[in-house]
């Protein structure tokens, strides 16, 4: 499907096109399947890619875009935030405790809330600065041990220990499945979660399974290498 994709810098604004026409049409496969459907938000994740691509995509037009480490996001982000009052910068990696000073200072969204020691320290530090961001609930619908996010079983009781206890503004779901496995069962399970919380953003999908993932609700969707091109090591 990406064989199309170039990665040449100037390509950056073709690719773009590329994924919004994909995304349209899984989003019209999605809306025949269940009546009506929300708007996909493409989330171009700029982490590790030189600054030319991320002005070629800047100059197509699109404004919203994915970050995992909050050093890098601030060196790439932080001046060009004076010219695109628009920008809008979502945290996608996972977040230390004494890093959330700097990633409230710099984001818009936080996709990666994931422990009650973390959510408290954003909760504090959002009051803090007086900015309330809008929060998603990593779920680690794998259980891998290496990978950051609320186990399944867990989910329920964080999900309103964030948003009623400690009024984190929790508007959104995020999983990234195992490399290993069929990803549709667990973009059906996070789908399961996010409608039994009355939970409406779903992020979920990357380059290559995003038009699965809206065919199983995502409206979120973080694309990287498919829109930049392979990333520097
Ligand atoms: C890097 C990253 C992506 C983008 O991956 P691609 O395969 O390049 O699209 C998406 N989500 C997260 C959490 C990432 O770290």
């Amino acid at each position: 499907m990406l064989d199309k994709i170039s990665t040449a810098h100037g390509a950056v604004a073709k690719n773009i096109e590329f994924i919004r026409k994909k995304i349209s049409a899984a989003t019209l496969a999605y809306k025949k399947q269940i009546g009506m459907v929300r708007p996909v938000t493409l989330v171009a994740v700029s982490k590790r890619q030189p600054d030319d691509r991320i002005d070629g995509a800047l100059t197509a037009g699109q404004r919203v875009f994915g970050e995992n480490r909050v050093q890098e996001a601030k060196g790439r982000w932080a001046h060009r935030r004076e010219f695109y009052a628009d920008l809008k910068l979502h945290l996608i990696g996972p977040l230390q405790t004494n890093k959330v000073s700097d990633a409230v200072a710099l984001f818009d969204v936080i996709e990666v809330v994931d422990r009650p020691k973390l959510a408290r320290a954003l909760s504090l530090e959002m009051t803090r600065q007086n900015r309330q961001l809008e929060c998603y609930i990593q779920v680690n619908t794998g259980e891998e041990k290496q990978k950051s996010g609320i186990a399944p079983d867990h989910a329920d009781d964080f999900i309103s220990y964030c948003r009623d206890e400690i009024k984190l503004k929790i508007i959104g779901l995020m999983c990234i499945p195992p490399v290993e496995e069929e990803a549709s069962m667990h973009f059906a399970l996070l789908k399961t979660i996010a409608e039994r919380n009355s939970i409406v953003t779903l992020s979920m999908g990357m380059s290559d399974d995003f038009e699965e993932a809206i065919t199983f609700g995502a409206n979120s969707v973080r694309i990287g290498s498919a829109i930049f091109g392979q990333r520097e090591a």
